[in-house]
């Protein structure tokens, strides 16, 4: 058979490799380094961890990024068995040795009989006569790569940097105080007129809000790593620097929107949130991007009204990262629309984290591998870790477009608003949940159902 070439061994690249190889498929595996490096990695070792060396939470009941170790596992993950192999004590979380963990994908790559490395860049599409390609190259992809990919996908479909605003768990939002409306009324090609939550502000807590924002503390960025700004899409504190009322005239803006619970009182500046799943269960802050350090974003917003309790899925960032707009070019099974010999994996997908980047190896090498040998096999059922993820990636996430003609496909770690919601019943006996006891049921029982759901596709 035909082997399948697989593009980068980073965290995706490795165990897309290692989960074809299994399979029974031949794979050659690129990888450019060391020959040429990207401006993070340091070394030539496979799924090297650029930067921390944590792999979060390994709590499978209560985490969702827990949940998806133990998904990966029980799919003979290569990265989960490497990891665990050089686990160091982290409490709950699973934080690794870097080296040993690295070698150790590195060997067992190395080691394995479908498996063929060679290094060097790919620097440009794939040749024509490889047919069933993976390419896994990552938020550094190499430029030559990454101008080719451009060029087939077209100008808006592959980003540089991710401008990331605050994402909110809908069920911690005050719906006491927010109220849904868009601004005139307007009803989108999908919406129905009320397709934005907003969030009220008087003049006072405008003020505050604007002195915090010109206090907080940024996030260092390296030399590289410094952001040009685009044009609509400034950081919200520089926004704040430029002028008190600049946030009143942009995103804040207060026009076409009248609260229903005091129709005479303008607010002084409205934040509004969108809608950001099909699911309904995540919704963005409306050009809220910021390079504010994290514990001091979720102190800051919680001072708008609404989100006093705010639970984010995803707070602000800014970070040079290569992502597809993948909802419009990836198909259901991960290849791309204008040239199906391609599938992607990785963070370049859209994903975010190590343990992200791995799983849609982990998915993308079996996918491949099936093609390979002649199978057909269905991606991971969406209540699923896995599947939630893909979801995500390829379609769940709603299309910008349906809500403001904004680009809003943003990279995201896997959390559980992106599962399909679970109902629960009060235990027998009990009249009515205390402090967290909902959270945490409902929580096991995504969990629970996620691994028994996996059962049958691993
Ligand atoms: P990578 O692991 O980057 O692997 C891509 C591989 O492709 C590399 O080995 C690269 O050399 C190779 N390659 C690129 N172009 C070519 C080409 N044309 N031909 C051949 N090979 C090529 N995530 C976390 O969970 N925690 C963190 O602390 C964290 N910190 C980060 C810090 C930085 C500076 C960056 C950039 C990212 C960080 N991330 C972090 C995200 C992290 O990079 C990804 O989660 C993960 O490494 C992505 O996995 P990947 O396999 O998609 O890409």
């Amino acid at each position: 058979t035909e082997p399948i070439h697989i593009v980068g061994a980073g965290l995706a690249g490795s165990e897309a490799a290692w989960q074809a190889a299994q399979a029974g498929a031949k794979v050659v595996l690129h990888e450019m380094r060391p020959m040429r490096m990207t401006d993070a990695h340091q070394t030539d070792g496979f799924a090297e961890l650029v930067c921390s060396n944590s792999f979060r939470s390994d709590d499978h009941e209560q985490n969702a990024v827990g949940l998806l170790h133990e998904e990966m596992r029980r799919s003979g993950s290569l990265i989960m068995k490497s990891a665990d192999a050089h686990a160091l004590p982290a409490g709950g979380a699973l934080a690794v040795d870097r080296d040993g963990f690295s070698d150790a994908v590195t060997a067992a790559l190395a080691a394995h009989p479908n498996i063929t490395i060679e290094r060097g860049e790919i620097a440009g599409l794939p040749p024509a006569e490889w047919g069933n390609v993976i390419i896994a190259t990552g938020p550094l992809t190499s430029p030559a790569l990454a101008e080719a990919i451009k060029e087939l996908t077209g100008e808006d479909s592959l980003a540089f940097f991710d401008a990331i605003a605050p994402i909110v768990h809908h069920d911690s939002i005050d719906h006491d105080i927010v109220w849904a409306q868009s601004r005139y009324d307007k009803p989108g090609p999908a919406g129905t007129g009320a397709d934005y939550l907003n969030c009220p502000m008087t003049q006072e807590q405008y003020n505050d809000f604007v002195d915090a924002l010109l206090a907080a503390p940024l996030h260092e960025f390296k030399e590289w790593e410094k952001v040009p700004y685009f044009d609509g899409c400034l950081p919200i504190e520089v926004m704040a620097e430029r002028g008190r009322e600049t946030l009143r005239h942009g995103p804040m803006k207060p026009v076409g929107l009248t609260n229903p619970r005091d129709p005479l009182v303008k607010p002084y500046a409205i934040v509004q949130l969108r809608q950001d799943n099909a699911l309904g269960t995540l919704w963005n802050m409306v050009g809220f991007q910021t390079k504010m350090r994290y514990g001091v974003q979720t102190e800051i917003f919680r001072m708008i009204p609404g989100l006093e309790n705010a639970q984010f899925a995803r707070l602000g960032g800014l970070h040079r990262n290569t992502f597809l707009n993948s909802p419009k070019v990836l198909r259901a099974d991960m290849k791309l629309k204008a040239d199906p010999r391609l599938r992607f994996a990785g963070q370049v997908t859209g994903v975010e984290g190590y343990v992200e980047s791995a799983a849609i190896g982990l998915v993308a090498g079996r996918l491949a591998a099936a093609e390979a040998l002649g199978k057909t096999i269905e991606t991971p059922p969406r209540t699923t870790a896995l599947g939630a993820l893909i979801d995500h990636i390829t379609g769940g996430h709603l299309e910008a477009e349906a809500y403001s003609g904004a680009r809003s496909f943003q990279p995201m770690n896997v959390n559980f608003g992106l599962f399909p919601p679970v109902e629960i019943a009060k235990p027998e006996g009990v009249k009515r949940w205390r402090g967290n006891d909902k959270v945490i049921a409902k929580r096991k029982a995504i969990t629970t159902r996620a691994l028994e759901d996996l059962k049958t596709w691993a």
